[in-house]
């Protein structure tokens, strides 16, 4: 047993002082260190620094390992010029190691994500996924727009679902993605839906990311027309809008970007009881727009999408990103709610057990340290985001990683 002491620890009710944590790998009680301390005589006492705070481990609900490679190769400011610039270097994936990869991965750590989303569009990143210490959604991304190699493209989807199945754990957790609207033909999107109904997996997919999307899947024209002609001979969506999102109605899913969605689109999703990963600094360099949080009904989280598409995978310089870029909101709601938005909320989405300081969850916490001492605890989320780099402390499962 160990007791972890803090000046503040963030709980589901706000920050709270004067407390501690008794841990193994689950929370086994939250009280003040003299009331613990009797409780487990024999507990090893962590002490931290004047003015840190335990926060649960942080969650980044979406991101894409195999793009870690990229610094400077792809087009940025507007999506169909960069997915252009993907589709041209597709040997990137290829040439993306285990070592970049695992960089990757510990960027996120420092930055205190305990657990992670990850998109795998190939399998590339199973090993590194597997091996973190981190907890991982590993999600099998399918795609594929041509009906006559639909059953090829599906075949070996199902031999990556079943390879990362073998390394289901407490720690890792096999789901399912399907890619988006213009890239996944119909037949795909129906056999990997029924695959999540069956086993229970959960389901992501990117949607309405860029207004070249929605002029394709609302229209069948705008830059996607040229775009499929060019490179696939394809002269009409695969699906529409309302096709694609009425294909999920009966299992709830973590869409990706919805950037470009009307308030209708929405409004339905929220009656279905989807949820939407946000991510700014993707949607900023893609010329997608801003997904407006504040106005939302439906579960959000922060994701810093990959490395294709962003600078860098620390969660704290994403949400400072969503601080400025939410400029007309409420600076400390929007504070709180970003905060959320990496902690119960993806938690709930991703059934993870962990992202709340409770008794029986995951000891996952990721410790932050402020310069100085907060004026009041209403501020302290604000203050994370403006002064956080790195952790200084972290725990996965009850084990120190920083
Ligand atoms: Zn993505």
């Amino acid at each position: 047993m160990k007791i972890l002491v803090a000046d503040f620890i963030y709980v589901s009710e706000g920050y709270i002082q004067k407390k501690a944590i008794a841990f193994d790998n689950v929370i086994k009680n939250i009280d003040s260190l003299d009331v613990l301390k009797k409780m487990y005589p024999k507990a090893e006492i962590i002490n931290t620094p004047k003015n840190s705070i335990i926060y649960p481990g942080f969650i980044n609900s979406h991101v894409h390992l195999e793009f870690s490679n990229n610094k400077t190769s792809l087009k940025y400011g507007s999506f169909v010029p960069w997915l252009k610039s993907v589709i041209k270097n597709t040997d990137m994936i290829q040439k993306c190691t285990t070592n970049d990869m695992k960089k990757a991965s510990k960027e996120m750590l420092k930055s205190g994500i305990t657990s992670f989303g990850a998109i795998s569009s190939n399998g590339n990143d199973l090993k590194t996924c597997v091996d973190a210490p981190q907890r991982v959604v590993f999600f099998n991304e399918i795609l594929g727009s041509k009906e006559e190699n639909s059953e090829t493209s599906y075949e070996l989807f199902i031999k990556r679902v079943e390879n990362s199945l073998k390394y289901d754990s407490q720690k890792f957790k096999t789901a399912i993605s399907i890619h988006s609207p213009y890239s996944t033909h119909p037949i795909l999107i129906q056999k990997a839906i029924s695959l999540a109904k069956e086993k229970k997996f959960i389901l992501s997919a990117h949607l309405l990311e860029s207004k070249a999307e929605k002029e394709w899947i609302e229209e069948g024209n705008g830059e996607f027309y040229n775009l499929y002609n060019e490179f696939f001979g394809i002269a009409k969506p695969i699906n529409t809008k309302k096709s694609f999102i009425k294909a999920f109605d009966d299992i709830p899913t973590h869409f990706i970007h919805l950037t470009n969605a009307s308030s209708d689109d929405i409004a339905y999703i929220e009656s279905k009881k989807h949820s939407v990963a946000h991510c700014p600094r993707s949607n900023r360099l893609l010329g997608c727009g801003i997904l407006d949080v504040c106005k939302l009904n439906i579960p959000w989280t922060t994701a810093t999408d990959g490395l294709s598409s962003n600078w860098s995978l620390n969660i704290f310089d994403e949400l400072r990103a969503a601080v400025m870029l939410h400029a007309n909101d409420d600076l400390m709601s929007l504070s709180n709610k970003l905060i959320q938005s990496i902690t119960n909320v993806p938690a709930k989405i991703l059934d993870l057990n962990c992202g709340v300081i409770e008794v029986g969850k995951f000891a996952d916490f990721a410790i932050i340290k402020l310069p100085d001492c907060p004026n009041v605890l209403e501020e302290i989320s604000l203050w994370t985001i403006l002064h956080t780099k790195q952790v200084n402390q972290l725990y996965i499962g009850g084990n120190r990683y920083v």
